[in-house]
C-alpha cells in the first residue's frame, strides 16, 4: 500500500481538554519550537501557568507564550542556556518571582551535532553532553531544591513536584553516526531513574518520555523528501511520523495526578519504533 506523503493528518484530539493541571506552574526548557512548543501549549490548555524557556529564538518564544495565554493560562518567556548553572538559577528565580512556586519541570531542550566518530570534534561531543545531559541535571537540581522547600499543596497536586525528561528512543536504540547524542540520552535515562529513586519518598515524581520520529526542526532531513520519508517508515511499525502534539498530550498525563503511581519509567511514544521493526515480517 503506498504511504501518504508528506505525511498523514495528525489524529484529532479525541476528548475535550481537561484542566488536569489547573493552578500549577510549569517550566518547559527549549520551548520555542518543536516538541517543547507543543508541550508548553498542551500544559497551558490543561490549566498550567507556563514558563517558556528559550535559547536564541525570542520571537518564537513570545509567540508560544501568546498561544498559552490564548488557552486561558498565564505565560512568560525566559531566555536561558540550560547548560549554564547561573542562567538556570535565574530561570528558576524568575519563575518563583512571577508565579510564586513551581510544580512541573519538563527537561525538553536538546540538540544533535552529528558526525562519524572519527570526525566528531571534542566541541561537538561536549556541547551535546552539556545541553542534553548537564542541562537536565542542573534543572532537576534547582527543581528538587524548590520542591523540598515548598512541600505538598493538596489543593494543587498530591505530589510535591513532577519532573519529565524528554529523552529519545535512542536511550535504548544504539545509533551509529550519533554517538554523542545516543550517549547523552542513555545517560539521561539513568539520571532520571536514579533521581526518581532518590526523591520518591518526598513525593517528587520523575519520569521520561521517549519520542520516536516526531516531525520537528531537529530532524527535517528525515521527513522532508519522499525518499527520506519512505526510508524512515521502514523503522516505524505504525507507518507514520509522529506529531509534536502527541508528545504534548503524553506530558499532560505524566504531569497530572492521573499518573501519580507512575514513577521512574520511560513512556515510549514512538509508533512502535522500539519493537525491532526489522523483524516485522518474521525476521
Ligand atoms: P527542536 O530543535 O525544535 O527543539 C530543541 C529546542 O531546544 C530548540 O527550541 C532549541 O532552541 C532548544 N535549545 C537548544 N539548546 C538549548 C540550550 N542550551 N538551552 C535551552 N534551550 C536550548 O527539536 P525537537 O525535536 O522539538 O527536540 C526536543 C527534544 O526532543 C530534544 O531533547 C530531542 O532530543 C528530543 N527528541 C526529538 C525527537 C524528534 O523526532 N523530533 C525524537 C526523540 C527525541
Amino acid at each position: 500500500m503506498p504511504t501518504p506523503f508528506p505525511w498523514p493528518e495528525p489524529p484529532p484530539p479525541s476528548c475535550p481538554v481537561l484542566k488536569l493541571l489547573q493552578g500549577q506552574t510549569a517550566i518547559v526548557t527549549g520551548a520555542s519550537s518543536g516538541i517543547g512548543r507543543a508541550i508548553a501549549i498542551a500544559l497551558g490548555h490543561a490549566g498550567a501557568n507556563v514558563v517558556v524557556n528559550f535559547f536564541g529564538q525570542p520571537d518564537k518564544a513570545l509567540e508560544v507564550a501568546e498561544e498559552v495565554r490564548r488557552c486561558g493560562s498565564r505565560a512568560m518567556a525566559v531566555a536561558a542556556d540550560v547548560s549554564d548553572p547561573r542562567q538556570v538559577r535565574i530561570l528558576f528565580e524568575r519563575t518563583v518571582d512571577e508565579f510564586g512556586r513551581l510544580d512541573i519541570l519538563v527537561n525538553n531542550a536538546g540538540i544533535q551535532l552529528d558526525a562519524a566518530v572519527e570526525d566528531l570534534t571534542f566541541e561537538q561531543w561536549q556541547r551535546v553532553m552539556d545541553v542534553n545531559l548537564t542541562g537536565p541535571f542542573l534543572c532537576c537540581q534547582e527543581a528538587v531544591r524548590l520542591f523540598n522547600k515548598q512541600g505538598i499543596d493538596p489543593a494543587r497536586s498530591c505530589a510535591a513536584g513532577k519532573i519529565i525528561c524528554i529523552s529519545s528512543v535512542h536511550e535504548v536504540i544504539p545509533w551509529a553516526g550519533h554517538v554523542n547524542y545516543a550517549a547523552s540520552k542513555g545517560g539521561l535515562m539513568l539520571l532520571m531513574k536514579s533521581l526518581a529513586q532518590e526523591v520518591a519518598p518526598r513525593r517528587i515524581r520523575v519520569n521520561s518520555i521517549a519520542p520516536g520520529a516526531i516531525r520537528t526542526p531537529i530532524n527535517t532531513a528525515a521527513w522532508s523528501t519522499r525518499e527520506a520519508y519512505d526510508a524512515l517508515l521502514t523503522l516505524i511499525p505504525q507507518k507514520r511520523i509522529g506529531e509534536a502534539e502527541e508528545i504534548g498530550r503524553a506530558a499532560v498525563w505524566l504531569a497530572s495526578d492521573q499518573s501519580d503511581y507512575v514513577h521512574g519509567i520511560t513512556l515510549f511514544v514512538d509508533g512502535g519504533m522500539t519493537l525491532y521493526p526489522g523483524f516485522e515480517t518474521g525476521g
